[in-house]
């Protein structure tokens, strides 16, 4: 008795507690090149969605986007943001575009465009409960358009395009982490509407260092079966735990098997990059008679309204004019 409760207690402290939490939790097979993320969303997903009366295909598509740039951001060495975009080809979808963004501290946000002018593009989307059916809106496979955007704080944003090559977001972004950079990718994505998750695997190349020791050791064909094993495991994970479990339960109900190592999980949070700076450049844009006309419509106030959080900027004559006058 006395044991099983010191056990216990041990196994808590080994794990970091990340239930209900919305983290991205890494770990690593030892002495493996494998590597992993899982990620849970669950306040900053809801305070996502709760910026516009999505439907509920729409909900759950941006939970599966906010997890896989929450994924595959921890993959990329930069300070930045990553964002997944796509972009309907067919101007008759129901769903315009859609894109989600994860920045290296962790801040998400997302927001879609789509179409609900009528009671048969209404009840169309009333009929669609998964995301994959949002998905599908993009049109037949092959079309559609989907993009990895990278934006280095102050460096030169970089575009990946990622082909249309199946009929689900992660079955589309492993092809893509497989054919661009050349490495083994397994993602597995999951939203309920409620909450999201997934996870990501990567067998990385070997350094020549590393290549060199496991000959020297002669161990370089030991585990060779190591990948073909992560992978019928990692397909084994059920969209219900993805959604539910504690992100270490996932990675222990997965891998209990394997030396797994988890450093401490990096905490997600919802948030926004706007600001009333941005809205002045936007208006600088447009210019200083058109701006005033707008004043001038919207009766006196300019409003620009965030979609990602819902922020209101207001500017009234004297407001656009002292932007001008700057
Ligand atoms: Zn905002």
């Amino acid at each position: 008795m006395t044991q099983d409760t010191h056990n216990k207690n041990t196994d808590n402290t080994q794990l970091h507690n990340t239930a209900d939490c919305d983290v991205r939790q890494r770990f690593f097979i030892q002495d493996s090149p494998v590597r992993g993320d899982v990620v849970r969303l669950s306040r900053s997903y809801a305070k996502t969605i709760a910026q516009k009366p999505y439907p509920e295909a729409i909900k759950r598509l941006l939970g599966e986007m906010l997890t896989a740039a929450s994924l595959i951001i921890g993959t990329v060495k930069i300070d930045g943001r990553l964002s997944i975009q796509l972009q309907s080809a067919d101007s008759d979808s129901l769903l315009n575009w859609a894109m989600a963004e994860c920045d290296q501290d962790g801040i998400i946000r997302a927001l879609a465009s789509w179409k609900a002018d009528n009671d048969e593009q209404i009840e169309a989307w009333d009929n669609m409960t998964q995301a994959n059916e949002a998905f599908a809106e993009l049109g037949a496979q092959g079309q559609g358009v989907l993009f990895i955007n990278i934006q280095p704080d102050g460096g030169e944003p970089y575009q990946g395009i990622v082909e249309r090559s199946h009929d689900n977001l992660a079955d589309c972004l492993a092809h893509y982490q497989k054919q661009s950079a050349q490495i083994p990718t397994l993602i597995n994505l999951a939203s309920d509407g409620l909450q999201a998750g997934g996870i990501l695997v990567q067998m990385l190349p070997r350094t020549f260092e590393e290549t060199m020791e496991a000959e020297q050791n002669q161990d370089a064909g030991i585990d060779d079966d190591l990948w073909t094993r992560l992978t019928i495991l990692t397909r084994t994970v059920k969209a219900s735990e993805l959604t539910t479990l504690d992100a270490n339960e996932i990675i222990y109900r997965l891998y209990n098997e394997e030396n797994v190592v988890a450093p401490d999980p990096v905490e997600l949070t919802f948030g926004c990059t706007c600001s009333r700076e941005k809205c002045e450049m936007a208006i600088e844009q447009i210019g200083e008679e058109e701006a005033l006309d707008i004043v001038e419509e919207q009766g006196g106030i300019f409003e620009m309204d965030c979609g990602f959080c819902a922020e209101v900027y207001k500017f009234d004559k004297d407001d656009v004019q002292a932007i001008f006058a700057e």
